[in-house]
């Protein structure tokens, strides 16, 4: 479903990768891991044209991942992204929030688009919120609302960059929750986290990125048991 050919992404005098590869296939959980400043949310806005790329080729379920091109809302759409920071709109409801988007961009119509908005609600344990403003939630809360509101985009894929990175200790298992629900209904996702026991439980396949490139690739057995570059094991050795 994604394609990945040796991309490029340069700012001006910095390259922050070079040469990346990467295929998912319908329903894999690919999970990437790195340090700091490695290039790992970069990666994701560039898959979600939210940067342009200075080499390469994108392929999006067969659509080519333009930034500069007008196909980017069909490519948002495709794949549905969620930040650390949830970015709800403040001045609306929880519902309002998720009904937004379908109803104004896609135009699908308002009673359909509630019930679904509710039953997702339902699905991440959200229901009784649903008229509830941002501020009046938790952090864990307000993330499993803007998960909701990826989802009800239909997109093909789903990427997630430190989606726990924010929340306080004991809100992250109810998100990272959520997440393995959707890995095992078989969604398409490209989750980057610092999390490695639930990377571990929701990898098909784990990526680990350095310097700009992929320096180690393969199952989650693999990866944590038996990790061959001394960098990864480095990291690793930082987790643990
Ligand atoms: P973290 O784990 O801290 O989130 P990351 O792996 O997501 O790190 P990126 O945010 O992708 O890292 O940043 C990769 C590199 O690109 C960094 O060196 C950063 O300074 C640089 N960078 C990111 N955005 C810009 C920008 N708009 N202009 C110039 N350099 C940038
Ligand atoms: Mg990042």
């Amino acid at each position: 479903i994604l394609k990945v050919n040796n991309v490029c992404k340069r700012y001006e005098d910095i390259t922050v990768f070079e040469n990346m590869n990467l295929t998912v296939k319908r329903g894999e959980v690919v999970v990437i891991v790195g340090p700091s400043g490695c290039g790992k949310s970069t990666f994701l806005r560039c898959l979600n044209a939210l940067e342009n790329i200075q080499d390469g080729e994108i392929l999006l379920d067969g659509e080519k991942v333009d930034a500069a091109s007008k196909n980017i809302g069909n490519i948002r759409e495709k794949a549905g992204m969620v930040f650390q920071s949830y970015d709800l709109f403040p001045h609306l409801t929880v519902l309002q929030n998720l009904m937004l988007a379908p109803v104004k961009v896609k135009k699908r119509d308002k009673k359909e688009v509630e019930a679904e908005a509710l039953t997702l609600l339902e699905r991440v344990g959200l229901l009784t919120k649903k008229d509830s403003f941002p501020r009046q939630l938790s952090g864990g809360q307000k993330q499993r609302v803007a998960i909701v509101r990826a989802l009800i985009m239909h997109p093909e894929i789903l990427l997630l960059d430190e989606i726990t990175a924010a929340l306080d200790p004991e809100m992250v298992r109810e998100v990272l929750d959520v997440v393995l629900s959707l890995a095992k209904e078989g969604r398409t996702m490209i989750i980057v986290t610092h999390e490695m026991q639930f990377a571990r439980a929701v990898a098909d396949r784990m990526i680990f990125i350095d310097s700009g490139r992929i320096v180690e690739e393969g199952s989650p057995e693999e990866f944590f048991e038996n990790p061959k570059s001394d960098r990864l094991k480095q990291f690793l050795q930082t987790f643990s």
